[in-house]
């Protein structure tokens, strides 16, 4: 018998091995198949034979004698293509998860077929009840009656029932169906009416006997050869019937006619349908080296580090013309959702229809339309989101991570990959090119520019020679000083605000904390108010009149008097974006102010409205969280405010820095793109903090430097290798208990070179209910690592299940 490995979409499974009973042909590596697991029937995809089997965490298998056989074969050919199935084996592996569930972020919508192979009896099958033996008859008993009866449920009662089912098929006795549970083919189809060569000849006397409204579909349709849905003529109020009565006269026909969802704004293609423009000598020099990069055919990693405002989109939109007309496909990744109508309709106004949309925003239907489109070879451009790094494109011949350090690319639940680092996996082995473009590189990918691993290409200058936006930075400890502790718009900030909206230029003011006030607290007995959940404070949401933890989502009504002394001297302290919009409000009566953070853009599609308004200047002022700080190209902002810069800086994460200084830099990038200079104002409590003084002199090199020598200093990436280890226990005694026992285990004399950091209680002591306790294994050989924690981890699979592995961490909260 032939063994096969298969994934299952269940978390912590790692591959599972099946026999392939004779009756099937060898399944394909990415084809779907229905195997038992447990007492369950389960859609699994076919790993290839290049899969680690020590990958699967079943017990060893002695002879292929002891495995299961698989139930069904659902694809002749690979459903999910073999690169992709690899490429998700190697994320299964990489960050430690079950390479189902890393399969599973490859799957389209509706592809987990639930249905199996159904067995009837057949009436001959009847007769002959009687006349059969053994298994033969066994099988015949089961479905006599006209049950109709799954092969799956019938292979767990009988060993082999396939092959005597398949015997009983072929003598007539049984029959066997798949029906699929509506889901097979879960494409949109719409009915479309069109003339028959009848209709077309139809002579007047016949026309005219014909009702008024059928005379009206038939004048309709003479004018469209191609046809006209059926609801289309129901809006000239031609009834379906009176379609069904042409149809039944032979002078029509109806057809269904697939119909792919799209999700583009087919209205913002024609905005920004781009003028050619004439490359600066960087984009040129850029796009050269580029291009002929790309034209090896073989892998190369290149690091396009420009500034805010150099123009790196064109570059991208040049180099993937380049590679589309050699026949390969190109793949584009943004960081953000919100950023994807934009750059898929600057990629459309390029390429046309062969452009495809892959993010978790889309309904279920349009993923599944797109994925589908890419599958069969109809799109030469994807641009998609982290996921979109398992895109089923063909020929592979460039990635483009766009805004690549964004901590969006990390996926903060299993499996836990970092989009970016997949991207460079997936083109070494597609022999792709890969740029990563950012004005703010991480530290990690300048690191390997550094290291020579990436070549390094530089764009010092804006485009048309703008300059780049002027940073003033404002000490709040002064301004307290001068203008009490209440102050929310510093003086300057608030000169610079008056001074826009003056002159009907926009302003961004930025603050990367939701809410109205952030803390609530009795001036009696000091006590203030915690999400019951979680270590955190309640934030009040002035509007929602609720305090609500951020973690959990718990809230309660804003409480009236103190919980524990019951005084009613509750003070909020603190403060968000909520309450900055209400601030601007106030100093600025006729100003038009939009808000944009997580609070105001729960309905699908608001962030897009709102960005588009803010973009066709019917707002002059948009609030927002860092939600507001990437990618957007708003020519007429000419100030950028940031309210706290700080924020972020206070958090135990050794990224703290970092994300300030990209988050200071990306939101000054913001400002001045368009023809007037740019200003922007930035208040903050450490005036002297380099990432600060960095952020103000807009010089990244000096921040890499200074960052990389605290990376060293306390041995964090890039100078190791991080796993973040978190343990969640009901009680933190028990939680510390059991992360100190994986600790030990893994400082075990002659284990490896690592070091082992903790266990100590994580940052966020206890969230949704549970206590955190959190260790760190630093070392230079990653690899190594993972492999011991499984290890150690194998042996204690109650803990297992309660523990978080997170290789090469974004945060460490
Ligand atoms: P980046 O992503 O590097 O911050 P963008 O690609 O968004 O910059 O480009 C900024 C603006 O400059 C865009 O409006 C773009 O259309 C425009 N632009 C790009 N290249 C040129 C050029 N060579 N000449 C004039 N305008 C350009
Ligand atoms: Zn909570």
């Amino acid at each position: 018998m032939r063994a096969i490995a298969v994934a299952v979409p269940v978390p912590g499974i790692g591959a599972l091995t099946y026999a392939v009973p004779d009756e099937f042909p060898d399944p394909p590596a990415g084809a779907r198949v229905l195997v038992p697991v447990g007492n369950r029937t389960l859609t699994g995809i076919v790993l290839s034979a290049a899969v680690d089997p020590r990958t699967s965490n079943l017990e060893p298998q002695t002879s292929t004698l002891d495995l299961k056989p698989l139930i069904d074969v659902l694809d002749a050919e690979a459903f999910l293509p073999e690169d992709v199935v690899d490429l998700a084996a190697w994320v299964a592996d990489y960050y430690a998860c079950g390479v189902g569930e890393a399969i599973a972020t490859a799957m389209p919508p509706r592809a987990w077929v639930e249905s199996e192979r159904h067995a009837a009896i057949t009436e001959a099958g009847e007769a002959r009840l009687l006349t059969e033996r053994g298994a033969r008859r066994e099988a015949l008993e089961q479905l006599s009656g006209g049950r109709i009866v799954s092969v799956g449920s019938l292979a767990r009662r009988a060993k082999g029932i396939q092959g005597v089912l398949a015997g009983l098929e072929a003598d007539g006795l049984v029959t066997l169906t798949r029906p699929l549970k509506g889901n097979a083919d879960a494409s949109r189809t719409i009915r479309v009416a069109m003339l028959t060569a009848q209709g077309t000849e139809a002579v007047d006397e016949e026309v005219a006997r014909l009702g008024a409204r059928q005379q009206q579909a038939l004048d309709l349709l003479r004018g469209a050869p191609d046809g006209l849905s059926i609801a289309a003529l129901a809006d000239e109020d031609i009834p379906s019937e009176s379609i069904s009565r042409l149809a039944r006269l032979g002078l029509v026909t109806i057809e269904r006619r697939r119909v792919e969802r799209m999700p583009f704004d087919t209205a913002s293609d024609r905005i920004t349908r781009m003028p050619v423009i004439a490359l600066t000598e960087e984009q040129q020099a850029a796009v050269g080296a580029l291009v002929e990069r790309a034209s090896r055919r073989t892998y190369h990693a290149a690091l396009l580090h420009g500034v805010t405002g150099s123009g790196k989109t064109e570059i991208y939109l040049r180099l993937a013309r380049e590679v589309q007309q050699s026949g390969r496909g190109v793949l584009l990744m943004v960081p953000e959702i919100a950023l994807t109508p934009a750059a898929a309709a600057i990629f459309r106004a390029a390429f046309g229809q062969r452009v495809a949309i892959q993010h978790s925003g889309l309904s279920d239907g349009e993923r599944y339309d797109q994925w589908h489109r890419i599958r069969r070879g109809d799109v030469d451009v994807v641009v998609g989101t982290r996921s979109a790094v398992f895109t089923p494109l063909a020929r592979l011949g460039l990635i483009v991570v766009d805004e690549e350090h964004d901590g969006s690319y990390k996926q903060e639940e299993s499996p836990r990959y970092h989009g970016r680092d997949v991207a460079v996996v997936r083109a070494r082995s597609a022999g792709a090119l890969i740029v990563l473009g950012s004005a703010t590189p991480s530290l990690e990918s300048y690191h390997n520019a550094q290291n020579g691993r990436y070549e390094l290409i530089a764009l010092k200058r804006r485009v048309l020679d703008r300059p780049m936006a002027d940073v003033t930075i404002v000490d709040m400890r002064a301004e307290y000083a001068s203008e009490g502790p209440d102050v929310i718009l510093s003086a300057p900030l608030r000169d610079a605000l008056t001074s826009r909206l003056d002159r009907q230029e926009q302003a961004i003011v930025l603050l990367n904390r939701r809410g109205f006030a952030t803390v609530v607290f009795c001036r009696q007995c000091g006590e203030t108010f915690e999400c019951p959940n979680c270590s955190v404070s309640l934030t009040v949401h002035k509007a929602a009149g609720r305090a609500r933890c951020h973690y959990c989502n718990y809230s309660m009504a804003v409480p009236r008097a103190c919980a524990k002394c019951l005084g009613p001297y509750l003070e909020q302290l603190g403060f968000g974006t909520e309450r900055v919009e209400a601030e601007i409000r106030a100093l600025f009566p006729g100003a038009r102010v939009g808000r944009v953070d997580r609070d105001t853009i729960r309905r699908r599609g608001a962030i897009a409205g709102l960005l588009a308004r803010f973009a066709a200047r019917e707002l002059d002022v948009l609030v927002g969280t860092q939600m507001i700080a990437k990618g957007h190209d708003f020519p007429r902002v000419t100030l950028v405010g940031v309210i706290s810069a700080d924020v972020g800086l206070g958090l135990a994460d050794f990224r703290a820095a970092e994300r300030t200084f990209q988050l200071l830099t990306q939101v000054a990038g913001r400002s001045g793109r368009g023809e007037i200079a740019g200003q922007a104002v930035v208040q903050t409590l450490y005036p002297n903090h380099y990432s600060i003084r960095h952020a103000r002199q807009q010089d990244y090199t000096a921040f890499y430097e200074d960052e990389l020598k605290f990376r060293r200093a306390m041995r964090y990436p890039p100078a190791v290798a991080l796993i973040n280890v978190v343990v969640k226990s009901k009680t933190r005694q028990a939680a510390m208990q059991d992360a100190e026992a994986i600790a030990v285990a893994l400082r075990a004399p002659g284990l490896g070179t690592w070091t082992v950091l903790g266990p100590a209680p994580a940052p966020l002591g206890r969230l949704k209910g549970e206590h955190r306790a959190q260790l760190f294994v630093k070392g230079t050989h990653r690899t190594s690592m993972r492999k011991a924690l499984l290890t150690v981890l194998e042996g204690m699979p109650e803990v297992r299940r309660r523990t978080i592995v997170d290789v090469d961490p974004m945060s460490v909260l």
